[in-house]
């Protein structure tokens, strides 16, 4: 997959990443050989990690073979759990993708299950990674680490600038441990363990509950019921906050890439650009769109707006690939609405 266009054929080296690694790990790392790395990717089963299958399976990366692993799997805050899988995969590199996810609302709830959560599993999945030799590990943050009063755009140097916003601090506050575990690993032990920091992130097989998923799944079900029941489509709050969005495809060839090619272990943004941030009622007029709604639309101003923006720069990301092309938003918009109402019954919601 060439990451500069959508769907090309891949043209980065193939050499395994952790062949070294690996030759040089416990034996437990040995499946992965010099010619082949098994990745491990957690959150195999979720919207980024699906995304990442489709590419990797209609586009074969040579010299790697991949392991998509789910709760079903082994459930991550159970650290013996994660031995096993680690033993049962022999992972020569992992990708974390896996994390307890939901949108404000659910962070405003749920707070102390977003932070135990996703500490149990990251520190069980870094220090496996550690035991076992891998020393390849990309895990996830998100710009909701950011601090909540700074100036924009935000960039990877300011992850512990200042307290987050407030509704989500369980998630962002356990976010942020990744990036001090990441610095304490590499420096006590010679790791390459690094991070990438997603915007808001949508596209099929995301979480299309409307009282815990992220605002675009949230209102593409909403949007979908009042127009099956004939009824206003609410949206929460006041419609003026900014977000910027990115494709669950773009964000798997970005994540390929990050495995593959990024040397730093220093994270990296992985976000559209700057002008590409849109405001919620932007994106309810999109989905109304791509919906072919034509009721009427509703701004409920008692339910919170959370952060105004968390406008993140991708200069980092751009130096690397200047010419990577982000799928147009309504494009993918349109894409994710109708997977959503031709998998109905079946969708997570
Ligand atoms: P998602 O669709 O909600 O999927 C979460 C994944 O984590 C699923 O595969 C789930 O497995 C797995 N998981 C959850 N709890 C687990 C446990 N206890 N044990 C094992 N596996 C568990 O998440 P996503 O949106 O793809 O997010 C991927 C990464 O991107 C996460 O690290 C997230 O923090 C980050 N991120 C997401 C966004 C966004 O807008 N979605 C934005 C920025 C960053 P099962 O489904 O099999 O239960
Ligand atoms: P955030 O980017 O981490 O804040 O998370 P979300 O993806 O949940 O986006 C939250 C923003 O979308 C806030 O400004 C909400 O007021 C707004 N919003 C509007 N309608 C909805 C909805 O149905 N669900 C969610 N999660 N947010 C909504």
């Amino acid at each position: 997959m060439d990451p500069s266009s959508n769907g090309a054929p891949l043209s980065i080296a193939a050499a395994p990443i952790d062949a070294a690694a690996a030759a040089n790990a416990t034996p437990a790392a040995a499946a992965s050989s010099p010619t082949k790395t098994v990745v491990l990717v957690t959150g195999g089963t979720g919207l980024v990690g699906q995304a990442l299958r489709e590419i990797v399976e209609a586009d074969p990366v040579e010299g790697y073979e991949w392991y998509f692993a789910g709760s079903k799997d082994a459930d991550l805050t159970d650290a013996a759990a994660v031995a096993a899988l680690f033993d049962r995969v022999k992972p020569g590199a992992c990708l974390h993708l896996a994390a307890y996810v939901g949108g404000l609302f659910a962070n405003m709830t749920h707070r102390v299950e977003f932070w135990r959560r996703n500490v149990a599993m990251q520190d069980a999945v870094m220090h496996c990674c550690h035991e076992r030799g891998v020393r390849r590990l990309v895990s996830c943050l998100s710009t909701c680490v950011f601090p909540d009063k700074t100036t924009y755009p935000i960039d990877e140097t300011m992850i512990h600038d200042g307290p987050p916003h407030s509704s989500n601090e369980g998630y962002a506050y356990a976010k942020r441990m990744v990036d001090v575990q990441n610095r304490m690993y590499n420096s006590q032990h010679g790791h390459e363990f690094t991070a990438v920091i997603p915007t808001n992130i949508f596209g099929k097989f995301d979480n299309f509950s409307v009282s815990d998923g992220h605002v675009i799944p949230g209102l593409i079900h909403k949007c979908y019921l009042a127009k099956k029941n004939g009824e206003a489509f609410v949206v929460s709050g006041s419609g003026k906050p900014l977000r910027q969005f990115v494709f669950s495809k773009d964000l798997a060839r970005l994540m390929l890439w990050t495995l593959r090619e990024y040397k730093e272990t220093d994270p990296i943004i992985l976000s559209v650009d700057e002008e590409d941030e849109v405001s919620i009622a932007d994106v309810a007029n999109a989905i109304v769109s791509a919906m072919d709604f034509k009721g009427e639309v509703v701004f409920d101003t008692s339910r919170a707006d959370g952060q105004f923006k968390k406008t993140a720069s991708n200069k980092k990301l751009r130096k690397y690939l200047p010419d990577f092309k982000f799928t147009p938003f309504e494009d993918a918009l349109k894409e994710t609405v109708e997977w959503f109402v031709a998998n109905y019954e079946t969708v997570r919601k």
